[in-house]
């Protein structure tokens, strides 16, 4: 079985090479480690990536960018699906911030946040969540008032990926009160080192340490801080999270066959776990299948954005095909390895603790981004046109 598209195009091809020689020692996911990649090795590794033309591939040279189209940054990210390489530290930089910042920002902060994005210079957390105010984002409380000292923010935010790890926080704060909901909400890019912002980690059930919660108690944010008008929170906010939903993180369909190939081949290794493997071979079909629909709907996705049609609610279709996937392999992968004799060879133990990692970080995948209740609802509502039932 090859995973690799046979003609994976010049900047494709490109990519590969560089993954192939680069993409070494504790970086690679397929292996277990004694000494994890840290935080800087996978920053420098992210930088790099950046340098060769695998990051910031469509954004504009001035910004650092690489000045290319959708269609080569679909190409690179299909060898970054396939590679075994780590998730991206500062994945909210740039996928989100960053073209979110393109849309709203003015010309003197693209020059400011987004070459640091690509060199790793900031890392971007994403202020939105807060308790109460989730999958219904517009109760968020936390409250930006307009001083002359600048704005001055106070209130709290969960789940904040990343935030410990951060220079700059995407915060949605609002200027009003509660009732208003969608109105006077407003976006900034706030430096996290800025007095009285105060990171506390909880500790995730993978055991890492990665999400937050964020207290903000009488922040000053500089008015050169705002990301568009103080009314435009609102379509910036949902403009970020169909991004969130459809584009971001495109190589997932592909990290996906990965995953399955991994397993496989691993289970291929021993006759008695390759039994076990043929016991699961009418789930795995249907996987493949399932990632087969995953990779043409991206191809499809990037032909209409590259044919200038806008994500909008349609986002929701990948986030929720994806998640609902994933997590169904996740579970027969983790399934799998339960069963994998305790005299295994070092081959079936790398994919046992890939396939465990990837049952665990699974749980999260039909809440982040907006739960598979919110998609449905959203395909019901804005793209079935469904009326509430009675
Ligand atoms: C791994 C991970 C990373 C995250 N990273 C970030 C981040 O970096 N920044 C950030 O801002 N947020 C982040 N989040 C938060 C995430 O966006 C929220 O968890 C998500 O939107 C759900 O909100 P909630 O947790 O408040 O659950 P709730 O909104 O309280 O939902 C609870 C349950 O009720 C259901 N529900 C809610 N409303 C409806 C409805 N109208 N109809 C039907 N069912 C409904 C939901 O589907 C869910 O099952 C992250 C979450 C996770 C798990």
């Amino acid at each position: 079985m090859t995973t690799a598209p046979k003609d994976p195009g010049a900047y494709g091809a490109m990519a590969r090479t560089w993954l192939q020689q680069n993409l070494t020692g504790n970086l690679r996911t397929d292996r277990v480690h004694e000494t994890p990649a840290t935080l800087d090795e996978l920053k420098a590794f992210e930088a790099a990536m950046h340098r060769a033309g695998l990051a910031g591939i469509t954004w504009p040279k001035a910004y650092g960018g690489h000045g290319l189209t959708l269609r080569e940054h679909l190409e690179a990210n299909r060898e970054i699906g396939l590679a075994p390489a780590p998730n991206a530290v500062n994945s909210i930089g740039k996928e989100l911030a960053g073209p979110i910042i393109q849309a709203v920002g003015t010309e003197e902060q693209k020059l400011e946040y987004l070459p640091k994005i690509l060199t790793m210079e900031n890392v971007w957390c994403q202020g939105f969540s807060e308790p109460g105010a989730g999958s219904d984002l517009a109760a968020l409380r936390t409250r930006a008032d307009r001083t002359s000292d600048g704005w001055v923010v106070n209130g709290q935010k969960i789940w904040t990926s990343g935030a410990s790890k951060s220079q700059r926080c995407l915060l949605l704060a609002r200027t009003g009160v509660k009732e208003d909901r969608h109105k006077g909400l407003v976006l900034f890019a706030v430096p996290m080192d800025t007095p009285g912002i105060d990171t506390r980690e909880i500790r995730s059930i993978e055991g890492h340490r990665h999400f937050c919660e964020v207290f903000f108690n009488d922040v000053v944010v500089d008015e050169a801080n705002m990301l568009g008008a103080p009314d435009e929170g609102w379509s910036a906010a949902t403009r970020v999270l169909s991004i969130e939903r459809a584009s971001n993180r495109m190589y997932r369909s592909w990290r996906f066959e990965s995953e399955l190939d991994h397993l496989i081949t691993a289970c291929r290794s021993d006759a008695r776990t390759y039994a076990i493997l043929q016991g699961y071979a009418r789930d795995l079909a249907e996987v493949r299948i399932e990632i087969e629909l995953l990779k043409g709907h991206v191809e499809t996705l990037v032909e209409a954005l590259l044919a200038g049609e806008e994500i909008g609610p349609s986002g929701s279709l990948p986030k929720l095909y994806w998640s609902e996937a994933h997590q169904k392999f996740a579970r027969i992968a983790a399934e799998i390895v339960a069963r994998f004799p305790t005299d295994a060879g070092q081959p079936l133990l790398d994919a046992k603790a890939r396939m465990e990692a990837i049952y665990l970080a699974s749980r999260a995948e039909t809440i982040y981004a907006g739960t598979t209740e919110i998609q449905l609802d959203i395909i019901a509502k804005r793209i079935l046109n469904l009326k509430k039932a009675a």
